[in-house]
C-alpha cells in the first residue's frame, strides 16, 4: 500500500511559499525532476534506514521540508527473522505517522541479500562495532541508496546512520559526500544525533511502542558485543567517545 502512493507522488505537486524557506538550503535545481514544475518547492529525499526507531527523530526533523521516501536497504542484518521484524517496525512507524501527522511518507525495500555484505566483510569478520568492517557497511548501504535514487530520479539521498552514538559521522560524512559526487547527486549531511536527536528517537519510539533491537545488525559484532559483556564501564565508555569523534 505504501509503496503504490509512491507513484502518485512523483507526479504530484505541491506548493508552497517561494524557495529557501528550508533549513538546509535546498535549492531550486535540487526540486527536478519530478518536483519541478511550477512553484514546487519541497524537494524529495531517499532516506536510507536502518531501523524504524532511528528513523523517528529523523523523519520527524526532515518532514517539513522534504517529500520523504523511506529506502529499507540493510543486507547486513543476518538473521532473516530479525529482519523481517524490523521492516515491519519500520513500516508501522510510517504507517502511523502519516495518519497523525497528515502526511505521504512511502516505504521502498531494497535487495536483501546477506551474501553481499559478506563479501564487504572478508577479512574484517573479527573487527567490533565501531571497527574497520562498519565503513565498508556504510559504504554499501550508501552506495545503493544513491543508486536508487538514480534510478527514481531523486537528487537527494540521506541516512539515518548517524543518528546513532554508536557511528562515527565524519566517516558516515565522507563516504556520503564522496558517492554523491561521483553520482552527481546531494547527500544530506546531517549529523542526526545532534539537537538530542538520539534522545528523541528513543522518546518516539515509546510514544509509538516501536521494537528496539539491541545489536546493530550484524553477527560478527554481536558476537563480540556478547563476549565483551564482562567489559568494564570505563572502557564501553571510551569505545563510545572515539567512535562520536
Ligand atoms: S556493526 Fe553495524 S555498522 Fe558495523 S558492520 Fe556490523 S551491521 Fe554494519
Amino acid at each position: 500500500m505504501i509503496e503504490k502512493s509512491i507513484k502518485n507522488k512523483v507526479t504530484s505537486t505541491q506548493k508552497m511559499e517561494g524557495l529557501g524557506y528550508c533549513e538546509h538550503k535546498v535549492t531550486d535545481d535540487l526540486c527536478s525532476p519530478f518536483d519541478r514544475n511550477k512553484g514546487i518547492v519541497k524537494p524529495t529525499v531517499l532516506l536510507h534506514s536502518c531501523c524504524g526507531p532511528c528513523s523517528t527523530s529523523v523523519i520527524e526533523r526532515l518532514a517539513h521540508d522534504y517529500e520523504i521516501i523511506v529506502y529499507f536497504y540493510n543486507p547486513n542484518i543476518d538473521d532473516p527473522k530479525e529482519y523481517e521484524k524490523r521492516k515491519k517496525t519500520q513500516k508501522e512507524f510510517i504507517d502511523k505517522y502519516n495518519k497523525d501527522n497528515k502526511l505521504d511518507i512511502s516505504f521502498v525495500e531494497g535487495d536483501y541479500k546477506p551474501e553481499d555484505f559478506h563479501k564487504i566483510s572478508e577479512g574484517f569478520e573479527d573487527e567490533p562495532e565501531g571497527g574497520m568492517r562498519c565503513p565498508r557497511c556504510f559504504e554499501l548501504r550508501l552506495r545503493s541508496t544513491a543508486h536508487k535514487a538514480l534510478e527514481m530520479g531523486i537528487k537527494i539521498f540521506a541516512t539515518t546512520l548517524t543518528v546513532s552514538p554508536h557511528k562515527n559521522y565524519r566517516i558516515i560524512s565522507a563516504i556520503g559526500q564522496n558517492i554523491a559526487s561521483e553520482n552527481n547527486l546531494q547527500f544530506l549531511d546531517i549529523d542526526f544525533k545532534k539537537k538530542a536527536g538520539f534522545q528523541k528517537s528513543i522518546e518516539i519510539s515509546k510514544e509509538y511502542n516501536l521494537y528496539r533491537q539491541n545489536y546493530c545488525g550484524c553477527n560478527y559484532a554481536r558476537r563480540i558485543q556478547n563476549s565483551k559483556k564482562q567489559e568494564s564501564p570505563e572502557e564501553e565508555k571510551g569505545r563510545k567517545i572515539d567512535n562520536e569523534q
